[in-house]
């Protein structure tokens, strides 16, 4: 492919992605000539749009839902986090003209709480996730890479918590939702990875009477920035992080294989989405 070098999100619908909005701000800001846009691909179509990227002027791109799976299926090579979830988020085409895909949602995370949290992870006994959905199997994934000794899996739905445990074996254990008042009290981090507490979602509604001070708390819903949980769990002195910074983390290794440049989280960017977003900061 000749001239500057695009990629894309795509997905079903891909309308609200703020993807553009980050990958045009690191584009700006490295005087780079790509481009990033918002690309639709209809369900029956995703797995030969994926196979094809290269005849849709593209690349690599994101995907999002509900095209997470398809793409996997549709890579020649996974890093080991897709491998682990079945769904990438991330295609590029290798030197070979392979296609290749990446699961950064996990990276993401992780990248998230060390910038904002630096050491959180020194202490990694137990950690409680909230939640079994997509975003619950990525984290459940980085906390073990991180070598979590415990990570307790509690979810509404006990039969998606026990398929994420089963997947990922030792150390993951999934529990029923009401057992979680007792196995707070040895949490050394608590992640609420479930929709609830997202403005125009039911809160979630958890007693934090257990949780020891010490034990990080962190939400990845990032709308509000600041959720109840996160809110309480700062009152009674706990540390905090909000999950915008997920978000903006989990970009930036696309943007370094599309584009050249391992980008940096910086202010300005968490400031401009944050603007975007409409939430208080
Ligand atoms: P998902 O696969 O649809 O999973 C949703 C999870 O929320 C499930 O565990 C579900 O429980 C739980 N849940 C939903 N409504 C509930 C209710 N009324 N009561 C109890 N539990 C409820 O979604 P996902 O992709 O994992 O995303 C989850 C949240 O994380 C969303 O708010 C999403 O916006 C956010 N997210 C943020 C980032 C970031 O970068 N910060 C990345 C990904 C996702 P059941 O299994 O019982 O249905």
């Amino acid at each position: 492919m000749t001239g500057p070098r695009k990629s894309a999100v795509t997905g079903w619908p891909v309308t609200h992605s703020r993807s553009p909005l980050i990958h045009g701000y690191w584009l700006k800001k490295h005087g780079l000539e790509g481009s990033y846009d918002r690309c639709g691909v209809e369900p029956e179509a995703a797995e030969a749009f994926y196979r094809s990227l290269p005849e849709h002027g593209l690349v690599g791109c994101n995907v999002t839902v509900p095209h997470k799976e398809t793409a996997a299926k549709a890579c020649v090579h996974l890093d080991d986090a897709a491998k682990a979830m079945g769904a990438a988020n991330t295609l590029w085409l290798n030197d070979a003209g392979e296609l290749c895909g990446a699961n950064t949602d996990g990276l993401g995370f992780l990248g998230n709480l060390d910038q904002q949290h630096p050491g959180w992870d020194n202490r990694h006994d137990e950690a409680i996730v909230l939640g079994a959905g997509g975003a619950a199997r990525a984290i459940v994934w980085a906390l073990l890479e991180r070598k979590f000794s415990y990570v307790r899996i509690f979810n509404r739905t006990f039969e998606k918590a026990q398929i994420i445990a089963d997947e990922f074996g030792a150390g993951s254990i999934a529990h029923p939702w009401d057992e979680l008042g007792s196995y707070l009290g040895k949490a050394d981090l608590l992640v609420n990875t479930t929709a609830l507490g997202m403005s125009g979602k039911d809160p979630l509604q958890i007693d934090l009477a257990n949780l020891p001070r010490k034990a990080l708390v962190t939400d990845i819903v990032y709308v509000p920035l600041e959720t109840d949980l996160l809110r309480a769990a700062r009152e009674r002195g706990n540390p905090t992080v909000d999950g915008l910074g997920m978000l903006l983390h989990q970009a930036a290794p696309g943007f370094e294989k599309w584009f050249g440049v391992l980008p940096e989280v910086d202010d300005e960017l968490r400031a401009l989405v944050v603007k975007d977003l409409g939430v208080q900061a």
